[in-house]
């Protein structure tokens, strides 16, 4: 049944129901044309023969009319006319028929045309003869002598046999020729719809499979046409949907096994403390390792809670002065610095730097930045703040002079639990998602980031915002 949906069938039949129709129309016209030239050709020549007879025969019609010279001349101009003719007299009596046995010869011929002829009129008429079993062509042509007076008649009756075989052969022609045309489009158009249907399947059949579950799909299609760019777009949707699957996967894992270190921990040091026993002062460090591990747990889920946030929620932005907010950020972290033995630089311009932005998770891009250049900064390091508006961007650097990142890692960390040096970021109380949070709070807020670092000299960590003013030229 779906044969007769599909695109293939309907171009093919829409393609030769046109073609017929026009066939159809087109032999009509050109056989009634065709028709009328022969007809009307065999009349004129029909007419002419009966002219020249009736001046022929004027001179033997006059006076004594002798009916077996008349029969003779008449069986003479049968021959040159290949029609049957009569003459007949004043009367309408038959003097001369071509016709010599079983003619009409002294009989009276009753019959429109010779009685028009005999009134002066030529006309002519096409009929079937019963006799000859054909159509025919009847045709009377008045004689008359040089004032006009009516001698007789010459009547012609031609079978119209030839015309009928010349007319037989054009409808042949017509309708090989409709078959013919109908065949040719019809092959045509079913090659034209496979060329446009089997992409078109090859393309229902990758997303069948994708819907069953095998991402892994890519369709080779080489044209550069609309079903091209559809495929394009398919192996495009296709590999974006397989890279976020397989990231998805990686991510669960990854998720499991950042939860599991913890968890095992917890698990050894809660069993030692059920099971050992142990001075008071030990237990206590147990506890106290028990609550790191805890802490670091609740950081973890923290982290992933505010991920996922980050990916379902629009954000609600406000005017912030990225001036201002850096400096209270700065004042909050003051202590921190001072007491990590560190310097802190503040570099951070007078002019207004408005952007639009969700305070608290620039608050967080910030704490991150801080709160890394604290983690990977020994003391007596310096960690510098700056910002500055460019053009149409309010940047902001965190600087600091720590141990920086290896290049090779550079394009990594802003990955998902990426981290250079796993045992430091524990330390340090990392969950390797801070990177990657920020990264995507600024691609929310249609902002770049990036960094620049040195290993063992240090690492500059940017971020770009568009200026308030300038998203405002943008809309207006
Ligand atoms: P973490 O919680 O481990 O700090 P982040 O996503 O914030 O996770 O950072 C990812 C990794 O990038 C870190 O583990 C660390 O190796 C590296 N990194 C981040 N900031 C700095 C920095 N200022 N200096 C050196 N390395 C850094």
């Amino acid at each position: 049944m779906t044969r007769f949906y599909s695109i293939r069938f309907r171009l093919t039949a829409t393609f030769i129901a046109i073609i017929l129709a026009v066939m159809i129309i087109i032999s009509f016209f050109l056989y009634t044309t065709l028709e009328r030239y022969y007809i009307n050709n065999f009349a004129d020549t029909l007419e002419r023969s009966g002219f020249l007879a009736a001046e022929f025969v004027a001179g033997h019609l006059r006076g004594q009319v002798d009916s077996v010279r008349l029969s003779a001349l008449a069986e003479n101009m049968s021959r040159q006319s290949q029609a049957r003719v009569i003459f007949l007299d004043q009367q309408g009596m038959v003097v001369g028929d071509s016709m010599r046995v079983g003619g009409l010869l002294n009989q009276t011929l009753d019959n429109p045309e010779v009685a028009a002829a005999l009134n002066g009129s030529v006309s002519s008429s096409t009929g079937f003869s019963e006799r000859v079993q054909q159509p025919v062509m009847q045709i009377a042509v008045p004689v008359q002598d040089g004032d006009g007076n009516i001698l007789g008649v010459v009547f012609l009756s031609a079978s119209l046999e030839e015309v009928e075989r010349i007319l037989n052969d054009i409808r042949r022609f017509l309708f090989l020729a409709t078959v013919l045309a109908m065949g040719i489009v019809g092959g045509g158009s079913i090659a034209l719809a496979r060329r446009f249907t089997g992409p078109l399947e090859k393309v229902t059949a990758a997303a069948r499979k994708m819907a069953e579950g095998k991402l892994d799909q890519h369709i080779e299609i080489s044209s550069g046409d609309e079903i091209g760019r559809l495929a394009n777009q398919f192996n495009i949707m296709a590999k974006r949907l397989n890279y976020y699957t397989s990231n998805l996967k990686k991510f669960a894992a990854d998720v499991a096994h950042e939860v599991r270190t913890p968890l095992t921990t917890m698990g050894l040091l809660t069993k030692a403390l059920k099971e050992h026993e142990m001075e008071q002062e030990q237990q206590k460090d147990f506890i106290n390792d028990l609550d790191n591990e805890l802490e670091r747990l609740t950081a973890l889920v923290n982290d992933l809670l505010e991920l996922s946030k980050l990916e379902k929620n629009e954000i609600e932005l406000e005017e912030i002065e990225m001036n201002h907010f850096l400096r209270d950020m700065l004042g909050e972290y003051q202590y921190r610095f001072i007491h990590a033995g560190l310097e802190l630089l503040d570099e951070i311009t007078t002019e207004t730097c408005l952007v639009n932005a969700a305070p608290l998770q620039m608050r967080q891009v910030v704490s991150n930045l801080l709160d890394n250049a604290l983690n990977y900064t020994p003391s007596g390091g310096t960690i510098k703040v700056v910002l500055q508006r460019e053009e149409e961007e309010a940047v902001t650097i965190v600087e600091d002079t720590g141990c920086g990142i290896p290049e090779e890692d550079l394009n990594y960390i802003f990955e998902r639990f990426f981290r250079v040096d796993r045992a430091r970021s524990r330390e340090g109380g990392g969950t390797g998602l801070g990177l990657a949070i920020v990264s995507e709070i600024i691609a929310k807020h249609g902002g770049r980031v990036w960094v620049e670092s040195e290993e063992g000299v240090g690492s500059k960590f940017y971020f770009a915002l568009p200026l308030a003013e300038s998203q405002d030229v943008m809309k207006s």
